[in-house]
Formats: structure tokens, C-alpha cells, sequence
């Protein structure tokens, strides 16, 4: 008998949240509403620090959006960000009809590597985005120095890393211009489609959340007429459609309270397979630093040189034997837009070029079971080592 197939990753949604959705279906205010205010508020309280705005949306990439958008961020200025992540991150630069530059990894946490954000400053370079790669913080303290340094904005793509610490502190109370979460299917909480954008700029929150619906301004006249039939708006810009569901906001009330149990989980697999697979031709994924907090979003392993198969053939053997692995990501240097828009070849990024051609994501969810991660384990032996 075969086991039923593994998938790659399975959202994990309790009765909870399913009470929560029903609750929100039965009263009558299915959008942007009471539930999303809440979750924007027991936001901040999870990340406890009342200095803080979040301001949910649609997606991670909305927010990114916006958060480049309140900056200011246009034609003729570039952003600064890695080539080891989803397209999302550099898209949203060009939504502005800026520029991305796109440099190399730090091989050793496979998370942007500040030496190459810094020799690729020009006078036309405004923002920094930083990606937490696989829920690992990356370098901060660097990053916000070379922006200190250059007058550079920092935006941080946050979409791995609920909850990642740096230097101790959450990703999302640290000392960039925003930080912005994913709530995806796949993501560490989920509420389907869904992101947080946080920022302690209170002026950044203010300009997101007009754009974040349609460039309506209803706050100012809000202020002063609470007391007339609410009728009245005004749109002070071409704004976009960004908003978050109180559907999708429902299910994010419950996965947030429930994130503290989901993260033990996280932290347990992750565990689990350090020391199942070791003593194989793989290269295990970096590790935080002692008292950080790894979000644990992705398990990446490294097939080794001496390895006995290739990562595509590797990729394929586990698929034969019932379970799903993915590679994060195919560098954009090597996505047709980005690399003939900038005329990118591999060479360029020498680290990332060679962690993608070696490197599987394994499935790590909690939903799977003890039993399932042993299986993963006992594949991934099977395979290396015949
Ligand atoms: C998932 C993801 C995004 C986009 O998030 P959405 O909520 O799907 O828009 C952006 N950046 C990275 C690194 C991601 O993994």
C-alpha cells in the first residue's frame, strides 16, 4: 500500500476561523469592516508596540506597492533589492515606472547581501526592499546602516518572516520605513489572499490607507460631520483596490491568536529534519543566530557536489515517492522580463546562480504529522544515499 500523496503545503484552518467566516457571512458586512479594523489592531498588539500602524490589504504585493508608493518612489529612481525571491518584490518597482536593481545573495543565509546593496548605490538610488528569505532575518543592522549612510528608504518584504526576530526584535518593529507580510495560502498565517502592512510612520499609514481604497479621502470630512448621513467623499488621488476583506480578515483573527502553536510547530520540524538529514551530501539551511526566532516559512536544502543525483532528478525521485517540493525561487536574473529588461545574466550572481541550481524546498507545514516529516526524511535518505 502507498501512502496518500504529501503535498508541498496545506493551510492549516481550524474551526475557529471556519466559525469566525460563517459569523462574518451571517452579518451582513462581508467587506472591509469591524473584522478588519480588529485584526489591524490585534496586529500591532502581537508585534507590542503601540508606536506602530498596520494596515491590511489584499495582498503582500499591495502592500509593497503602496509602501513604495507613500515613499514617493517613481520614474527615474531605483530600488534596491535581491534576485533570490519572487518576482512580487521587484515588480511593484516597476508598477511605479522606477527601476529595479536586482544584486547577489549572502550564500551562507541566502538573504541579500549588504556588500552588494552598497556597491550598487547610485545617485539615483532611493530604497532598499529586504526580503527575509525562508522566515531567516536578513541583515538589518547593515542594510539601515548603508541606508543611514545614503538617505535611503527601507522597505522590508516581510512576506516569510511572521514571526522572525533581529537582534531580538520582531521583523515589523524594527527601524525600517515598512514592513509587509503575506498572508497567501502558503504563507505562515493565511487568510487566503492577504497582507499587513506596518509601518511607525504615520504619515506613510495615512497616504496607504487612502490608496489603499480607490484614493478616497473620508477621514478629514469624517472628523468634523460624524454627525450628517455619510454620503460625502472626496478622491485626492488615482488610488487602487487594496482592501482587505472582512471574510478574509475573520480568518486572520484566529490563524494570528493561533501563531504563537503554529510557530512551536515550525520550530519543531524544522528540528526534526536537521537531525534526520544529516550526515548526507546536502547542505542544511543557515540557522538563526542564538535567541533569534527563524519564521520557518521554508526548509531549503543544498544538494551537495557529491551528490548521487541532480536537483531536478532529485525532485523528481521524491515526487515518485509521494511528496511535493518546490524551489524558491527561480532567480528573477533568470526570468525572461527582468532579465532582458536589464540585460542580467548568471554570472552577475554568482551565489545565487549556484544555490538555485542545487536547492529544494521540502515540505514543512503544520499540518503534516511526525510520521510525515519521518517520511520526507526517510525519501530524502533513500534518495542520497542508495
Ligand atoms: C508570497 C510572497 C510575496 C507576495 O505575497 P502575496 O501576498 O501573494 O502578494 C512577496 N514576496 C515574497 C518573498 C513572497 O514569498
Amino acid at each position: 500500500m502507498t501512502a496518500a500523496f504529501l503535498p508541498f503545503a496545506l493551510p492549516d484552518i481550524g474551526e475557529e476561523e471556519i466559525a469566525e467566516v460563517v459569523d462574518t457571512l451571517r452579518s451582513g458586512w462581508v467587506t472591509t469592516g469591524p473584522k478588519a479594523k480588529r485584526f489591524e489592531r490585534d496586529f500591532v498588539a502581537y508585534l507590542g508596540d503601540q508606536a506602530l500602524e498596520a494596515v491590511a490589504v489584499n495582498s503582500a504585493t499591495a502592500g509593497l506597492h503602496l509602501a513604495l508608493e507613500a515613499l514617493g518612489i517613481g520614474p527615474g529612481d531605483e530600488v534596491i533589492t535581491t534576485t533570490h525571491t519572487f518576482t512580487a518584490t521587484a515588480e511593484v518597482v516597476r508598477y511605479l515606472g522606477a527601476d529595479a536593481v536586482l544584486v547577489d545573495i549572502d550564500p551562507a543565509t541566502l538573504n541579500i547581501d549588504p556588500r552588494a546593496v552598497e556597491a550598487a548605490v547610485t545617485p539615483a538610488t532611493r530604497a532598499i526592499v529586504a526580503v527575509h528569505y525562508a522566515g531567516l532575518a536578513a541583515d538589518m543592522a547593515a542594510i539601515l546602516d548603508i541606508a543611514k549612510r545614503y538617505k535611503l528608504k527601507v522597505v522590508e518584504d516581510a512576506a516569510h518572516a511572521l514571526p522572525a526576530t533581529c537582534g531580538g526584535r520582531l521583523i515589523g518593529t524594527l527601524a525600517s520605513d515598512a514592513a509587509v507580510f503575506s498572508f497567501y495560502a502558503n504563507k505562515t498565517i493565511t487568510t487566503g489572499e492577504g497582507g499587513m502592512l506596518v509601518t511607525r510612520n504615520p504619515e506613510l499609514a495615512a497616504r496607504a490607507r487612502v490608496m489603499r481604497l480607490h484614493g478616497i479621502n473620508r477621514d478629514a470630512f469624517y472628523r468634523f460631520t460624524a454627525n450628517v448621513p455619510s454620503w460625502y467623499y472626496e478622491v485626492v488621488a488615482p488610488g487602487f483596490k487594496y482592501n482587505l476583506t472582512d471574510i478574509a480578515a475573520a480568518i486572520g483573527l484566529h490563524q494570528l491568536k493561533r501563531l504563537p502553536n503554529l510557530l512551536r510547530r515550525r520550530v519543531e520540524l524544522a528540528a526534526q529534519f536537521d537531525e534526520q538529514l544529516t550526515g548526507l551530501p546536502l547542505l542544511l539551511p543557515p540557522k538563526p543566530a542564538a535567541g533569534e526566532t527563524h519564521a520557518w516559512h521554508l526548509y531549503v536544502v543544498r544538494l551537495s557536489a557529491g551528490a548521487p543525483v541532480s536537483r531536478d532528478r532529485f525532485i523528481e525521485l521524491m515526487f515518485e515517492a509521494g511528496i511535493g517540493c518546490s524551489v524558491h525561487y527561480i532567480p528573477l536574473h533568470l526570468q525572461p522580463y527582468w532579465r532582458d529588461r536589464y540585460g542580467l545574466t548568471p554570472e552577475r550572481f554568482p551565489h545565487s546562480q549556484r544555490v538555485y541550481e542545487q536547492m529544494v524546498s521540502l515540505p514543512l507545514y503544520t499540518r503534516m504529522s511526525d510520521a510525515d516529516a519521518q517520511r520526507v526524511c526517510n525519501a530524502v535518505r533513500g534518495i542520497l544515499r542508495p
